[in-house]
C-alpha cells in the first residue's frame, strides 16, 4: 500500500493519477488531506482517502496503518514546515513503513537558498530517525512562470533579479510522475535524486519563448534586489514571501536551481515538459 500526502494539493494529485496510470491499483492507493471533501473525486475512482493533518499526530497514525511506503509532500506552511514534517517522520517511523519518499529542493546542500534550509532540516531529522529514506530534490516548477501570465501581459514584461542565470524548470507532472515511478520501484533507500527540466532557460529565454508563443513584445527586465523586492511588495506580495522570491532569484542567478544530470527524464522515461510546450499550453489557456 503507497500513501501519499497532500493529495488535495497540485502536485499531490497528480502523483495519485501517476500511480494508477502505472497500474498501482486503486485500493492500495492511500491519499491523503486535511478535508476529505478536497479529495472526493479520489474517493469515488476508488482510492483509500484518509484524514491526515501534518499539525495532529494522532490523524497521522491513524492515517499510516498497514501503510508500505509514504510520499510526504513537503508543507505549503512554510516557516512552519520543520515541526510539521517532524509530526509526519516520527508518525511514519512509528508505523514501521518501508519507504519515505520527500519532496525536497534540487541542490538543498550546496545551492544556499534560503527556501532550502527547511528542506535541509527535514532531511537530516529523516536521516536522524532512521527511517528509510528517498530524497526527491525537486527542481523549479515551471508553472512558477506560467501560472500568472497577466502582469506580464499586461506590463510586456517578465521581471525578476536572476541576472543570466539558468533555471532547470520542469512541469509539474513531471516531477509527480518520477515520484510515482520512485514509489512503485524497489531498492530506493539512501537514493537522492536532483531533479528538474532537460533545457535550463534564463529569465530572458523565458521572455523570448513568451513573445514567440503570443506574438507580443515581451521582453526580461533585471531588477536589482531592492526594485525586485519593491515590484513584488506593490504587487500585493507579503514581505515575507517577496523576500524569499527574491532569494530564489539571487539563487537562480548563481546556479543553485540548476540541474545536470538528467535524473528526471530518466525516471520518468520521457524527456521533460519543454519550456515551449509549457508557455503554448498556458497561453491556449
Ligand atoms: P499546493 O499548495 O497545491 O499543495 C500543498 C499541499 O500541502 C496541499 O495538499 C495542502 O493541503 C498540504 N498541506 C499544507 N499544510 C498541511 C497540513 N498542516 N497538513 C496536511 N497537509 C497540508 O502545492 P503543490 O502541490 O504545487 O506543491 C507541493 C509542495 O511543493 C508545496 O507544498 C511546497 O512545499 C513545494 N513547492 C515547490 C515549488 C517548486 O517550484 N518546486 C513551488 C511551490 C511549492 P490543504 O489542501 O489542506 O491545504
Amino acid at each position: 500500500v503507497v500513501l501519499v500526502t497532500g493529495a488535495s494539493g497540485h502536485l499531490g494529485r497528480l502523483v495519485v493519477d501517476a500511480l494508477l496510470e502505472r497500474g498501482k491499483p486503486a485500493g492500495d492507493i492511500v491519499a491523503t488531506a486535511r478535508d476529505l471533501d478536497a479529495i472526493a473525486d479520489l474517493a469515488a475512482r476508488g482510492v483509500q482517502t484518509r484524514r491526515a493533518d501534518y499539525t495532529d499526530p494522532a490523524s497521522l497514525d491513524a492515517a499510516f496503518a498497514g501503510v508500505d511506503r509514504l510520499l510526504l509532500v513537503s508543507s505549503s506552511a512554510v516557516g512552519s514546515r520543520v515541526e510539521q514534517h517532524a509530526n509526519v517522520v516520527d508518525a511514519a517511523s512509528r508505523a514501521g513503513v518501508d519507504l519515505v519518499a520527500y519532496t525536497s529542493i534540487a541542490n538543498a546542500d550546496t545551492g544556499g537558498l534560503a527556501l532550502a534550509a527547511e528542506h535541509l532540516e527535514t532531511e537530516r531529522l529523516l536521516r536522524e530517525r532512521g527511517v528509510p529514506t528517498v530524497l526527491l530534490r525537486n527542481g523549479w516548477y515551471v508553472e512558477n512562470y506560467t501560472e500568472n501570465l497577466d502582469p506580464v501581459l499586461a506590463t510586456g514584461s517578465v521581471v525578476g533579479s536572476a541576472g543570466g542565470g539558468k533555471v532547470s524548470a520542469a512541469a509539474r507532472r513531471d516531477y509527480a510522475e518520477a515520484a510515482a515511478a520512485v514509489l512503485l520501484a524497489d531498492d530506493q533507500p539512501g537514493k537522492v535524486y536532483e531533479l528538474g527540466g532537460d533545457v535550463p532557460f534564463t529569465l530572458a529565454e523565458l521572455a523570448a519563448t513568451l513573445a514567440e508563443a503570443t506574438g507580443r513584445e515581451i521582453g526580461y527586465r533585471d531588477l536589482t534586489i531592492e526594485e525586485h523586492t519593491a515590484t513584488l511588495e506593490s504587487a500585493g506580495v507579503p514581505a515575507p514571501y517577496a523576500a524569499l522570491l527574491v532569494d530564489s532569484d539571487q539563487g537562480i542567478g548563481r546556479g543553485a536551481l540548476h540541474v545536470d544530470g538528467g535524473d528526471l527524464s530518466r525516471l520518468i522515461g520521457r524527456p521533460t515538459t519543454s519550456l515551449t510546450e509549457a508557455v503554448r499550453a498556458a497561453v491556449a489557456g
